[in-house]
């Protein structure tokens, strides 16, 4: 669990941000001035730091400065809290090296989601950071012409090579993880995640090698090879003793606006003799928002093929209860924050609740993931949820693995 410090002269506030952010699960520390700031950072470094600029005694930039000279405090994140809204204090915030601003009042779902993007990018600093001794070796080695980069660009660069080259190589797979139907505790279908491994390396998490793919312009030409092969999947499933299955698959925004999605799955899945039904796309709430007109008719037209379509990690987005209507939707899945504590955070099972309630008065059918517990699993049925997928049951398997699975639930 990362834990967060909150440094502001006003108790009020700390007590707003404390709230905010315990319900998201982080673990907070808070102190009231600048001083006593770099005193407990020294004794217990957080995750990440929210820092009032407007202070008495030290002041936010003062802080700032201190923690981002200092080699051992430079990599926490810093978040300046400012009434000031004039570019020239946010100028000044980012000279001392502070990674982002909120203004005052504090927008939770502002808050939100900086924090939970900035400790993504550390967790990725961080993973990028334990490549850096073995980059600073073979900078030594090779001495000259790339010294003048620093050893984070180099493993960045690597990374994105490393990328390309697994694209050019075929290096992904897929595993598969099932989901389980609440109300005859049969396989209603499974999702496809991908997978890779770097070679020299293990296995990289998709949650930092998508975005770099995103990035990189790549993430169509992957995000096609995902569908094509989950409907050459259903194929086989189909002519198998499996039996045909519905399979889910994540697709970016990037491949609603920048490729021709709806064409390309059209193809695939007649070039696969698959029926669109045991299709569907999970699209997340964010992609879901960034050009949303385009994004309405391409779903449209999606829907109208016969493709469902399932907003994955519900709940932490923007979208309003009028977008909700207008996207053509099949499936709400509740994002895993909540899901986590939802036996023991009264706040997270009422938004559980909530979301399986709207699901249910849209028409949609409510999947909750991350399931890890029978506790959990018996709220969520309680609660009304459809579908259930986590490792309570199975996690995502290689296909083999996952066909020797369902065979010994069949008992077979
Ligand atoms: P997601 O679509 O929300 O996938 C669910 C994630 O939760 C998966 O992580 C899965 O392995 C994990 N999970 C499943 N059961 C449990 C559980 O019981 N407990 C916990 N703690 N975690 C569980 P994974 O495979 O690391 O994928 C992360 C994200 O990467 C996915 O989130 C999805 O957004 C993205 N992703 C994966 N495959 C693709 C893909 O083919 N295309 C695109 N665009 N994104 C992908
Ligand atoms: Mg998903
Ligand atoms: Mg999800």
């Amino acid at each position: 669990m990362a834990t967060l410090l909150i440094v502001d002269d006003e108790p009020q506030v700390r007590k707003l941000l404390e709230t905010l952010l315990q319900y998201e699960g982080y673990h907070t520390l808070s102190v009231g001035s600048g001083e006593e700031a770099l005193a407990l950072v020294a004794e217990q470094p957080p995750d990440l730091i929210l820092l009032d600029i407007m202070m008495p005694g030290m002041d936010g930039y003062a802080v700032a400065n201190q923690l981002k000279d200092n080699p051992a405090t430079a990599n926490i994140p810093i978040i300046m809290l400012s009434a000031l809204s004039e570019p020239s204090a946010r100028l000044s915030g980012l000279q001392t090296g502070a990674e982002e601003f909120i203004s005052k009042p504090v927008e939770r779902v502002e808050l939100w989601l900086r924090v939970r993007n900035l400790l993504r990018l550390k967790s990725y600093g961080d993973q990028l950071k334990s490549h850096s001794l073995m980059l600073e070796q073979q900078l030594r080695e090779r001495g000259s012409e790339t010294a003048k980069m620093n050893v984070h660009d180099l493993a960045l660069l690597d990374l994105e090579n490393a990328l390309r080259q697994a694209v050019t190589a075929r290096e992904f797979t897929l595993h598969y993880q099932p989901k389980l139907e609440l109300a005859n505790g049969r396989i209603s279908g499974v999702e496809a995640l991908l997978r890779w491994e770097r070679p020299g390396y293990g296995a990289v998490s998709p949650g930092i090698f998508v975005p770099i793919l995103e990035r990189l312009g790549l993430i169509v030409t992957v995000g096609r090879w995902v569908i094509e092969q989950a409907c050459l999947q259903i194929a086989r499933w189909q002519r198998s003793g499996i039996g045909a299955m519905e399979v889910s698959v994540n697709v970016s925004g990037h491949q609603l606006i920048e490729g021709d999605l709806i064409t390309d799955i059209g193809q695939l899945l007649a070039d696969a003799g698959v029926e669109p039904h045991w299709l569907e796309v999970e699209l997340t709430e964010s992609s879901l928002m960034e050009n949303t007109p385009h994004t309405i008719s391409s779903l449209q037209r999606l829907r109208a093929m016969g493709v469902k379509i399932a907003i994955d990690d519900f709940g932490t987005g923007y979208s309003s209860l009028a977008y909700l209507r207008r996207f053509p939707l099949d499936t709400l899945k509740i994002d895993i924050a909540f899901i986590r504590e939802v036996t023991s955070n009264p706040q997270d099972a009422a938004i559980a609740r909530t979301i399986i309630e709207l699901a249910h008065s849209l028409g949609l059918r409510a999947v909750a993931e991350g399931v890890e517990t029978p506790a959990q699993l018996a709220f969520l049925k309680e609660a009304g949820c459809d579908q259930l997928q986590g490792y309570l049951f199975s996690q995502p398997l290689p296909v083999a693995a996952l066909e020797r699975w369902f065979w010994r639930r069949r008992g077979v």
